[in-house]
């Protein structure tokens, strides 16, 4: 009889839509030893990853916090905890993740207004804006990073209009926090998710939250319990809280992963890590022109964290990739939805945001293609991107 194999995964270079390269640092913390999840030494922990999630959402919202599940969880607390059946809420729609926020508030019972605009462009905030005025809704709900197209929306302008007509305003920040600037309380942010496995470079399992005390007032007016136990931020919060008191048991690893990983992002600074994640993605769009790539999301959407790029005519996308995989242990990402075929996702998210990176991949990328018959210089992309 032969032996199951033992584990032995391969160390890729993740450079697809998530998750994305972890820190030694961060793998080192998910093999120390557990302690109890009551345990003081844990206890002091939480305090300190809350202190380090209030710094890198930039807000003094008490309740911050991570939610026990990866990012789609954060999305479900969100909307659960804050819509009832029947309450009106507009989302903001131009890809597959404000799709799913649209979904996941139907299911919650809401009357979903979705404002959209055509894949690979933000939703214009005039339009969120008059739809907010329009439909008086409990909840304006965007995707500040929307990973399926590569687009950055824009979220500061939306606040006023939201405040105005006394809706809350609710942010999807999974693919920026932490790579792109996010400033909860001086955007006016009132709901705030993320998840572990982008920028903030932690294997997934976790979804940091923030809410702000009005939306946390709209929460204790609610008529009914929320209809999640597991995700009932009241309960939640007295977990985490000063009461300690026990309603799952937080995965402990997890919990020392983000901490070394918000302790990393504390070290360099937010300034400095937004700047580091600009600047490789200026370095990849000079690269990829120089290979005669183009990116279909017009510069000033353009998302540093995740890019798309055209699939040129006559490339097997799928063909492409998987030689990506085998010969160069290189991950990027396909199209979703109706950019199947038609795009590739490049991931540049925390600590995988870095020159040698697109340096790799530009190499990899260019190489393949002048294998596949194209007139492109690898040299040449690689300088392009070094000028920057
Ligand atoms: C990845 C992602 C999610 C979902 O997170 P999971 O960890 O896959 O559940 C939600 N929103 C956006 C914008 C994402 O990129």
């Amino acid at each position: 009889m032969t032996a199951t194999p033992a584990l032995d995964p391969p160390a890729r270079v993740l450079l697809g839509p998530g998750p994305s390269p972890v820190h030694p640092r961060v793998y080192r913390a998910l093999s120390a030893p557990l302690v109890g999840h009551l345990d003081p030494e844990f206890i002091a922990l939480m305090e300190r990853t809350k202190d380090l999630l209030r710094r890198v959402f930039q807000t003094r919202n008490t309740l911050t916090l991570p939610i026990s599940g990866t990012g789609s969880a954060g999305m479900e607390a969100c909307m659960v905890n804050f819509v009832e059946p029947g309450d009106r809420v507009v989302v903001a729609v131009c890809g597959l993740f404000g799709q799913r926020l649209a979904e996941v508030a139907r299911r919650c019972g809401a009357m979903v207004t979705a404002v959209e605009a055509p894949w690979g462009e933000p939703v214009p905030p005039e339009a969120l804006a008059a739809a907010v005025m329009k439909e008086r809704p409990k909840l304006l709900a965007v995707v500040h990073a929307e990973t399926s197209t590569g687009v950055l929306q824009p979220v500061a302008p939306l606040a006023d209009a939201a405040r105005e007509c006394g809706a809350l305003l609710l942010v999807d920040t999974v693919t920026s926090l932490g790579g792109v600037e996010v400033d909860v309380d001086g955007w006016g942010i009132d709901i705030c998710y993320s998840g572990t496995q982008k920028c903030l470079s932690c294997p997934p399992g976790l979804a940091p939250i923030t809410v702000s005390d009005r939306a946390l007032a709209a929460l204790h007016q609610r008529h009914a319990p929320v209809q999640s136990w597991y995700l009932d931020l009241g309960m939640i919060e007295q977990y985490w809280g000063q009461d300690r008191v026990y309603h799952h048991t937080a995965p402990v690893s997890m919990a020392y992963a983000l901490y070394e990983a918000l302790r990393l992002i504390d070290e360099e600074g937010l300034p400095r890590r937004w700047a580091r994640h600009q600047a490789n993605h200026e370095r990849l769009v000079r690269g990829l022109e120089a290979l005669g790539l183009s990116l279909p999301v017009a510069a000033p959407w353009r998302l540093p964290s995740l890019n798309a790029v055209s699939i040129p005519d006559g490339v097997d996308d799928l063909a492409l990739r998987r030689a990506l995989l085998r010969d160069w242990n290189i991950e990027i990402g396909g199209g979703l939805g109706p950019l199947k075929g038609r795009i590739w996702r490049v991931g540049l998210m925390g600590h995988g945001a870095t020159a040698e990176n697109v340096v790799l991949l530009l190499t990899a990328l260019g190489s393949l293609l002048a294998a596949h018959g194209f007139s492109v210089r690898p040299g040449a992309a690689v300088e392009a991107a070094l000028a920057v």
